[in-house]
């Protein structure tokens, strides 16, 4: 299916495959090509090569066709593009040889790229990772999901700083998906029955590299008003919903595996939300005629469940009678009756049908996100497995990681290939070729982070620029959003989901102090804010709103900014653009955190308080880690918690930052980026964490099954 709006010449018609295929969005040659076809269209569709093919002018196209640099370009980018989806010789072909069957990753969100607005934070990015790097190393896998017609919420701030939740609906034709086809060449639609509730399904294909996507989409002829809703947006409605969205992704991800003919060996649960795959696969078993016992062995057998969740009430707990207006019947099928059926989900002592305890029935291998959050989940679910010890808690860890194709910046990358290694992306996980950070001159290195730091402040500033001209915000609100900020001045930034346990104010609890801090005329700071708040969370937007409200005040003199509607596109200019990524969460409640790992790669140093994986990347040499005080009571943690974090600021990163020698390069700074990028990189890649899966969750080898059982 092509897309009409879409017309190449024919020598460069393959541009649309390209662009369907988001793996050219972390091949720099293919980024470039696409940059090279109209630069100004690549910019203002926020590097949108699908959207920028249908609105490129005719004339443009021809004149590209005929011209022999643009076409050598294009001619490259085609050959490494159908290596890259040819290529046999795979990490998964070499280390698990003959192995047939696929992987099929189950998760509510998916992050991959901002023209798919089907993620909200750090778990869909996760997701959007974990498909391109088993694209990357050849693992046999498929996603499956939602597709979202209207997204995740778009923030505006207005003028008093509060969160205007806004939705724009998803505009197919700029959008890299398509429908997804069963075997004989038919749109694939479903139709599920539960309880009393019919539903059609349909569902859509994104391809990432090797992997593809299954996206489910509700919004189809056949179903009510209200059910053409269920997959309308991200975290939108209420618990019934919820619980709705929940079923159609587990149960319905199911099925359509089967009439698209997906071979699956193993099935993996990004998260409680998805748990309901499990169920649906004994009653498959059962319908084949096994028993209920049988089914459930062979299903835990081969799931694999992630739980990211650190505290009791994170988790997705729904009431009974709820669960029974759509089971009803269903547990029948299951071959057991309505007690042991809601047994399954219970945790003794609590109410309510809850999804993570499902999970950790129904999957054999479990896994927290870093070491810390293996620990807590094991505290917490040790009176659930009855446990003598933590240790005897059959949960481990696989510590997240990024995606360093898609968050290293362009200029960070051609600095490592030439001075770390051509080929560092495919090596990245090898710690030794990391030591060669230290061969790369200080200037080069400053030089091309001074270059990230400056097209931050551009993009920021095209950004409000674009608001005050076309939606004549207040003027107040252009500062506030960051037109003041200095392309040249010490940056912190502090961007994720303003969800409470984060603290994103944590910074204003002293304010004269951080002003000292900030305003210093010999050597100043300024800070960078961004997240949203869930839509319905009005504690987020209480801090949002105070942060604005700050940024905005004259007596900071432009040195606070709030970048509204944070997503992949601002992800990527901050986590390069600044000098400092701060992060404060309320520890142990950060499950591992990924941003700090983009910014650590790019040679931006952590300042961050020992908690997810920051516990296992500081060195001491590579970042600041601020004493968290564990042991006070709330109130008193946040001001003592605040104060180490001054402190730092004062007597080190900012001293270390303006000492420059002759030639302007700090060279104790560089040091410390060196450090940053040479111990995070081969740790925090994702490469690193597909490869623990697969080796110690998805396929173990006996030796390592064996020392599970022993846990278990
Ligand atoms: C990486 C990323 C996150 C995750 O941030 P945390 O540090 O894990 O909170 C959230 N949102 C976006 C847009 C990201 O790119």
């Amino acid at each position: 299916m092509t897309n009409a709006k879409i017309r190449l010449p024919k020598r460069i018609e393959r541009l649309e495959e390209v662009a369907y295929n988001l793996c050219w969005s972390w091949n720099p040659g293919a980024r470039g090509l696409f940059k090279s076809v109209d630069r100004t269209l690549w910019r203002s569709t926020h590097h949108n090569p699908v959207k920028l093919l249908t609105l490129v002018k005719a004339e443009t196209l021809e004149a590209r066709a005929k011209d022999p640099a643009f076409l050598q370009w294009y001619d490259s980018v085609l050959a490494q593009f159908d290596d890259y989806l040819g290529k046999s010789d795979t990490w998964f072909a070499q280390s698990q040889p003959g192995r047939e069957g696929g992987i099929a990753y189950f998760s509510a969100e998916f992050g991959l790229h901002n023209s798919l607005p089907i993620y909200s934070g750090g778990l869909g990015i996760l997701a959007g990772d974990h498909c391109k790097t088993a694209s990357d190393l050849g693992i046999p896998l498929v996603g499956v999901g939602f597709m979202y017609p209207q997204g995740y919420v778009v923030q505006r701030i207005g003028v008093e700083g509060w969160q205007r939740n806004h939705y724009e609906q998803l505009d197919w034709e700029s959008a890299p998906v398509r429908p997804a086809e069963t075997a004989d060449g038919k749109e694939c639609v479903i139709r599920l029955d539960l309880g009393a509730w019919p539903l059609h399904v349909k569902v859509w294909k994104v391809q990432a590299g090797r992997v593809p996507l299954y996206l489910m989409d509700t919004n189809v002829p056949g179903n009510t008003p209200g059910d053409r809703e269920v997959s309308g947006r991200l975290y939108g409605g209420d618990q019934k919903m919820r619980l709705r969205q929940e079923i159609v992704l587990g149960i319905g991800g199911t099925r359509i595996l089967r009439t698209l003919g997906v071979d699956v060996q193993l099935y993996h649960a990004n998260e409680g939300h998805a748990a309901f795959l499990m169920l649906e696969r004994i009653r498959e078993r059962v319908a084949a005629g096994a028993s209920f016992a049988d089914a459930r062995r062979e299903v835990a057998a081969s799931s694999v469940f992630t739980t990211h969740t650190p505290v009791p009430a994170g988790h997705d707990v729904f009431p009974e009678p709820l669960i029974e207006e759509y089971f009803k019947g269903y547990w029948e099928e299951l071959g057991i009756d309505k007690k042991e059926f809601f047994a399954l989900s219970r945790v003794p002592g609590r109410e309510g049908w809850n999804m993570t305890a499902l999970a950790l029935r129904l999957a054999e291998r479990k896994n927290g996100v870093s070491k810390r959050n293996g620990i807590v989940s094991r505290e917490m679910w040790k009176d659930f497995y009855k446990a003598e010890g933590v240790d005897e808690v059959p949960i481990g860890h696989v510590t997240n990681g990024v995606h360093m194709p898609t968050w290293v910046n362009q200029d960070i990358d051609d600095v490592f290939g030439q001075y770390v290694s051509k080929d560092w992306k495919l090596h990245q996980d090898d710690a030794p070729m990391w030591a060669k950070v230290k061969d790369i001159p200080n200037e080069i290195l400053w030089r091309a982070h001074e270059g990230c730091r400056r097209s931050l402040v551009s993009f920021v500033r095209r950004q409000v620029s674009r608001r005050w001209r076309k939606d004549h915000v207040d003027a107040t609100q252009v500062l506030a959003g960051g037109a003041l900020l200095d392309g040249g001045m010490l940056t912190l930034g502090f961007a994720r989901r303003f969800a409470p346990y984060k603290r994103a104010t944590l910074i204003f609890q002293d304010i004269e102090r951080l002003k000292k801090i900030l305003l210093d005329p010999w050597k100043p700071v300024q800070i960078v804010f961004a997240g949203k708040s869930h839509p319905a969370d009005d504690g987020g937007k209480k801090l949002i709103q105070q942060v604005y409200n700050l940024a905005k005040d004259p007596a900071f003199g432009g040195h606070i900014a709030f970048i509204e509607d944070y997503d992949m596109h601002k992800a990527r200019y901050l986590v390069s653009g600044v000098d400092v990524w701060l992060n404060n969460p309320l520890a142990p409640l950060e499950a591992c955190g990924t941003s700090g790992q983009k910014a650590a790669a790019n040679g931006v140093p952590n300042l961050s308080i020992l908690d997810g994986w920051w516990e296992e990347g500081f060195t001491g040499e590579n970042g600041w880690a601020p004493k968290a005080s564990t042991h006070l009571p709330d109130a008193e943690r946040d001001a003592a918690d605040a104060a180490s974090i001054y402190q730092v600021l004062e007597e080190q990163i900012v001293p270390l930052f303006y000492e420059r020698g002759p030639d302007g390069v700090p060279d104790g700074w560089v040091r410390v980026m060196k450090e940053s990028i040479r111990t995070s990189t081969p740790q925090f890649c994702s490469n690193r964490m597909l490869k623990d899966y697969v080796e110690q969750f998805y396929f173990p080898s006996v030796e390592s099954m064996e020392k599970k059982a022993v846990a278990a």
